[in-house]
This record gives C-alpha cells, structure tokens and sequence, in this order.
C-alpha cells in the first residue's frame, strides 16, 4: 500500500505488541555510508573495527560495487547483534532501513512510500496510534539521513559511468573505503599527497578533519570526480600540469 507526503497510517511499535522485535531477527539489513558513520560513533569504536564486527560485504560479479549488510549473530534465530530484551541498543542510531521499518521509499514515485509488510507480520499497524507520514518522518529523523543517502544514489545510481571501472579491484577498494571506512579515508586525505594534488581550502579542511559527516560528503565529491569523472574537486596547478 502507498502513502503520500499527507496520508495516514496506523502503527505504533513497544514492548506489549506479540511481534516485537520478530523484524530485527533473520533479515538483511542493507547499510549505507551515513549509517556506519553514525553507529561507529555511538559506539565509540572505529570504522575499521565496526566494518569488522558487525557487516559482511557483498561483491557482485566484478560489474557491481560492493554493498554492506549487517552480520546476523550466527546461533539461533540469526538476531541483530544489537538486539537487547528491552529492544534495539542502538535505537537513537540506528540504520536507515531499521528507522522506516514498515515503509520504504517507493523510488519510482516522488514522496511516495509504500508499506512493506502486512499487518498479519507487523501487529504494530493493528495498534490505533494513526500517524501523518510527514510527522512520522520527522520523528524518525528521516530528512538528514534522505540528504546524505541522496548524496551518495549520485554515485551509485549512475552506473553508466563507472560500470567499465569496477572490474578493477582498486576501484572497488577505493569505493569501499570512502564509503565506508571513514576513519581510513580520513587518513588517505590527510596523511597521503592527496591534499599536494587537489585544491581544498583550509576551513573545509579543517571541518573534514572534526566532523565525519563533512568528510563523508567531501569523499562523495572525490567518487564524483575520480569513479564518474566529474569536476567537483580542481586538481592543483603543478598536479594539472603533470597530468596533462
Ligand atoms: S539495529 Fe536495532 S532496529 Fe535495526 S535490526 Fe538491529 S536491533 Fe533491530
Ligand atoms: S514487526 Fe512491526 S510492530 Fe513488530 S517489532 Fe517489528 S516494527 Fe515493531
């Protein structure tokens, strides 16, 4: 079922429902860039060491870039290794698709989202609580987490130009760590040549250097320019020169 920007629909989500929790079990759970950033940081650990314990990765047929999961505990029922009694441990950050759970985006229809289950699945549609999609949205903390994810369907979402270029595993690596090793791509910016390559100004510089979200989205501009080839950075004068 589709609701629109206006519509209304009834959920509501806690402990007394029977379901509760059922969805975080035996399911995969795509993660984007923006999720990882968040939940390493409320979890205080790096990038590297959440990459590590928590998501497997899936690389396609060498025509493909490589998409991130959540890993399942592997005993019985397969739960979310931030599935607590009293519900999610990470709750305040947890992934996109956890935060609209029932709905998704219809991507075919603009502000447009759809119901992904049933009731007969999720009892939370069965509960009178009646919600405006648009205050759920907001309660959901949906509009900063659509800007990065819209920010990063920019590069995915435009395979013509860079589907000739994901055979080559260095690609690969180097998509995979701006998405989502970011402590990693922090380094690659400012312990490599890069900033002796490319114009960034010292107050961006220094916005990257403190803030992951900021990094995040200079490492969209660099995928734009080095996977889609399009001018979102300025290489120096001498670099440009060598280059030519
Ligand atoms: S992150 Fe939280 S809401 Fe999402 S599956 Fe895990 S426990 Fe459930
Ligand atoms: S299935 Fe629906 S009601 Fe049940 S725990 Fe998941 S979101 Fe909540």
């Amino acid at each position: 079922m589709n609701i629109s920007m206006y519509g209304k629909f009834r959920f509501s989500c806690h402990k007394g429902v029977a379901c509760f929790t059922k969805c975080c079990r035996n399911v995969n759970i795509f993660l984007t860039p923006y999720d990882i950033l968040r939940m390493k940081k409320k979890l205080g650990i790096s990038s590297e060491e959440f990459l590590e314990k928590y998501t497997r990765t899936l690389i396609g047929n060498g025509a493909s870039l490589p998409v991130v999961l959540f890993r399942m505990r592997e005993d019985g029922d397969k739960a979310c290794q931030f599935l607590t009694e009293e519900g999610c441990s990470i709750y305040e950050d947890r992934p996109w698709s956890c935060r609209l759970y029932p709905l998704d985006k219809d991507t075919t229809e603009e502000d447009e989202f759809k119901l992904i289950v049933g009731e007969d699945f999720c009892f939370g549609q069965k509960e009178p609580k009646e919600w405006i999609l648009e205050d759920w949205l907001e309660d959901q903390g949906f509009i900063t987490y659509d800007n990065m994810n819209s920010m990063f369907g920019e590069i995915t979402g435009v395979e013509s130009s860079w589907k000739d270029k994901v055979p080559d595993k260095s690609v690969i690596d180097m998509f995979y760590m701006t998405c989502y090793n970011i402590d990693k791509f922090r380094k690659f910016v400012f312990e490599s040549k890069f900033l002796d390559l490319f114009e960034v100004d010292p107050t961006t510089a220094d916005r990257m250097k403190a803030d992951d979200q900021e990094l995040l989205k200079f490492g969209f501009k660099w995928l734009k320019f080095g996977l889609l080839g399009e001018r979102t950075l300025v290489l120096k004068k001498d670099a440009a020169e060598k280059k030519k």
